[in-house]
């Protein structure tokens, strides 16, 4: 996927802001479609069909390829040459699709019409075949739309995208709730839920739930604390319909998820004393785990190219509970609203930069060769190849890595490439 706009490399600085190394380029970036094998995963009554080509039907296959044994709830609407074409009416197969496959998975509540560029270049409004759908199969099942297109968006924009279509569906409450925004396996969905309530904060929400069909209530006594720093749109939509958002770093390690618990704790009232009865001792068990992997990744530098959006908190995290020395922190955009706080903590030598100029940032991370260099799937292997150790992204936002019986699970695996290398050395 390349970017016609090859414009020289810039510094941009505002008021009180750090310098940002702009970059607008050759683009090696997974689309937003790639959000779905999670977004599947967590939302038990939604089916996500991409209406594209074979290689989107490929990209969420091979991506999700670990589920094929259970009946997946994702698939792909192939658009023919007929459709391309303009010689089909393609509206009429996809109503006639979606309603095949609503009659065979009944327990199906909510069905995402998900745009890929195929579908954009022939102009398929989806939103507009979602109403029709509705019109035809509401109350059972609702029908929404959103862009995983490559055009549009890369990797884990999928999911603020698609989390987004439910804000206007969600009914106005005047009632004081805390609202967690980010899909989070649901494991770690309960340990936060189990803190919150031992603080005293019992009205909390995830969104998304684990049921699509299930839509909060949002007001203007709403905390809003995200839980990933690139579902941006979403929070401010959530913003719009009255919501305050809560700014915190993320819950990366035993110093963001301390940061993040007591953003909300501060914001309800928890005092000092009761907030730490309830999270010493998780927090003690994590800098014990990390303490664990810091000899491995301590000194060490690191290299983190565009990819998740997760990269300003997970250097600030590598960098001050793991001791790693940061060279240069890329991410795709750099939404400073959701990652101000994280900005702050990092150090001032780091180079951060935000989106992508593939050959001259490869250029600056063979000069630079540093220990680990953080990369998308279709880099790892060239680096290697080259002597250098890597670590795909995608796998941070495949694992549960959030809060603190996760800390020590993260930094394991930017301490594996480094266990592994001396494994084979010796
Ligand atoms: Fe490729 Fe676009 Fe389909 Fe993504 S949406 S797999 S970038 S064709």
């Amino acid at each position: 996927m390349s970017n016609l706009h090859d414009i020289p490399v810039t510094t941009r600085t505002g008021c009180g802001e750090r310098p940002v190394l702009r970059e607008r380029g050759q683009r090696e970036v997974f689309c937003g479609l790639t959000g779905i094998v999670w977004l599947h995963r967590k939302l038990q009554d939604a089916f996500f069909l991409v209406v594209g080509s074979r290689t989107c039907a490929h990209l969420i296959q091979s991506a999700a390829g670990v589920m094929i044994f259970a009946e997946p709830r994702f698939g792909t609407a192939i658009l023919t040459d007929r459709d391309l074409a303009g010689m089909a009416d393609a509206n009429d197969e996809l109503d006639r699709l979606c309603v095949t496959l609503l009659e065979r998975r009944p327990e199906i509540r909510t069905l995402f019409l998900v745009g890929s560029c195929p579908s954009e270049v022939i102009k398929l409004d989806l939103a507009r075949a979602a109403e029709r759908l509705n019109a035809r199969l509401l109350p059972q099942v609702r029908v929404l739309s959103y862009s995983g297109s490559g055009i549009e968006t890369t990797f884990t924009q999928g999911e603020d995208a698609a989390l987004r279509t439910f804000v206007p569906l969600m009914p106005h409450t005047d009632a004081r709730q805390l609202m967690v925004v980010g899909c989070l396996p649901d494991v770690v969905e309960d340990q936060f839920r189990r803190q919150f309530e031992q603080m005293g904060i019992a009205d909390v929400v995830f969104l998304p739930g684990r049921r699509a069909s299930d839509v909060p209530a949002i007001g203007p006594n709403t905390d809003l604390l995200p839980a990933q720093p690139f579902n941006g749109d979403t929070v401010r939509a959530l913003v719009a319909r009255g919501a305050r958002l809560l700014h915190a770093p993320y819950p990366f390690g035993a110093e963001g998820t301390t940061a993040w618990l007591e953003a909300a704790a501060r914001a309800w009232g928890v005092t000092p004393a009761a907030f730490d009865a309830v999270t010493a001792p998780a927090r003690a068990r994590a800098e014990t785990a990390l303490a664990r992997q810091r000899p491995l990744l301590a000194g060490r530098s690191l290299f983190m190219l565009p990819d998740s959006q997760l990269e300003p908190s997970l250097a600030r995290f590598l960098h001050r509970e793991l001791g790693m020395r940061l060279i240069e922190v890329g991410t795709p955009f750099l939404d400073r609203q959701m990652v101000s706080e994280e900005l702050a903590l990092l150090p001032e030598d780091a180079v951060l930069s935000e989106g992508q100029h593939l050959e001259r940032q490869l250029d600056r991370v063979r000069a630079a060769r540093p220990d680990l260099t953080v990369c998308g799937l279709g880099l790892a292997n060239p680096l290697e190849a080259e002597g250098l150790a890597t670590k795909w992204s995608i796998e941070l936002v495949f694992s549960p890595i959030h809060g603190y019986d996760q800390a020590g699970d993260l930094a394991e695996l930017f301490a594996r490439p480094f266990a592994r290398r001396a494994r084979l050395a010796v």
